[in-house]
């Protein structure tokens, strides 16, 4: 048994900052994904799965637990991020199902539907899609904020989304299911990140709309709320040194959670165990409430 608060790093972190995307490799700790520690049982076993934003952070950790769990993976991430992928790669191993390596930018509306047919042409299907790919930048007041940078966010954490399941759902069958990264932003919105917390609002409303008209099909549809997560969407948001260094203290365990505490979240929910689950929104936020 650990104890919560200090059972991964706690207390502050060194100032820092990146250019987005990011990079996992570069920050300093580098984020936990789980390679050390996540032992998979088989939970997902036959399974072909979708990991959108798969090259660092969240993305990486559920990689490593999908195919630990037995299940086969096709990794979207953009372009650049290249170096980040090989290494989720390298710690993925080549024992296990096969891992497909698709970069794309999925702003482009042509991409979601490549990404989603070279999935089913590379794993001979699809059962679950985790749509986990974000984008957020820190805005000092209203008036600065940039059309291009709204573009970003809602293409980004929006559109995506909405037109990857629109060309995935005729191939989902009965027990597959759809599993979105939203935020506790969707509910308890900071006045930096304006756009991006109605991008997760939205997101939100998009699983409960969807695991109504999915469920009749025999396919379930759930989120993951992350809390204040250590990954590079966090150095390269555009916040000061400070405020990266005292990223994650203000929760009620007192730290910033790391990658690999999302991964069993999303296992769960890829799982039979999770087969009357749908419709809901797992908060991972270190005690924050949604
Ligand atoms: P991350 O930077 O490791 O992952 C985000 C990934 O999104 C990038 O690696 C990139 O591959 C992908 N991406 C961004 N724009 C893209 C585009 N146009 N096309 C394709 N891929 C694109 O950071 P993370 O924190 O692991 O982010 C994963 C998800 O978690 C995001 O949806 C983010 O909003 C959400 N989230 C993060 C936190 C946190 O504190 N880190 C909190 C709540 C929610
Ligand atoms: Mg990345």
């Amino acid at each position: 048994m650990h104890d919560p608060r200090t059972a991964y790093h706690s207390g502050e972190f060194p100032g820092q900052r990146q250019d987005s995307p990011g990079s996992h490799e570069a920050m300093n700790p580098v984020p936990d994904s789980g390679a050390e520690t996540y032992v998979g049982h088989g939970r997902l076993a036959g399974r072909r799965t979708l990991i959108t934003g798969a090259d660092s952070g969240i993305g990486r950790a559920v990689a490593i637990a999908f195919a630990r769990e037995g299940s086969a993976l096709a990794l979207n991430y953009l372009p650049e991020e290249s170096d980040d992928t090989a290494q989720t790669v390298h710690l993925i191993g080549s024992a296990g199902p096969p891992v497909v390596q698709l970069p794309a930018d999925l702003r482009d509306e042509s991409a979601n539907t490549e990404v989603v047919a070279q999935s089913l042409d590379a794993l001979g299907g699809l059962d679950v899609l985790v749509l986990n790919a974000g984008y957020q930048h820190d805005i000092s007041d209203i008036t600065a904020l940039e059309t291009s940078e709204i573009r970003r966010v809602v293409e980004t954490n929006f559109m995506a989304p909405l037109i990857t399941i629109r060309a995935a759902a005729e191939h989902l069958g009965p027990g597959s299911c759809i599993i979105i990264t939203t935020s506790i932003q969707a509910c308890d919105p900071s006045p930096g990140l304006v756009d991006y917390a109605m991008t997760k609002a939205a997101q939100a409303a998009l699983v409960k709309a969807l695991a109504q008209s999915l469920g009749e099909r025999g396919i379930r549809v759930n989120a993951v709320a992350p809390g204040p997560i250590w990954t590079p969407l966090i150095p390269s948001t555009g916040w000061s040194e400070d405020h990266v260094a005292s990223f994650g203290q203000d929760t009620p365990l007192g730290r910033a959670g790391q990658p690999a505490e999302l991964a069993g979240a999303y296992v769960y929910l890829a799982s039979d165990e999770a087969s009357y689950t749908s419709g809901c929104i797992l908060a991972v936020t270190g005690g924050k409430s949604l």
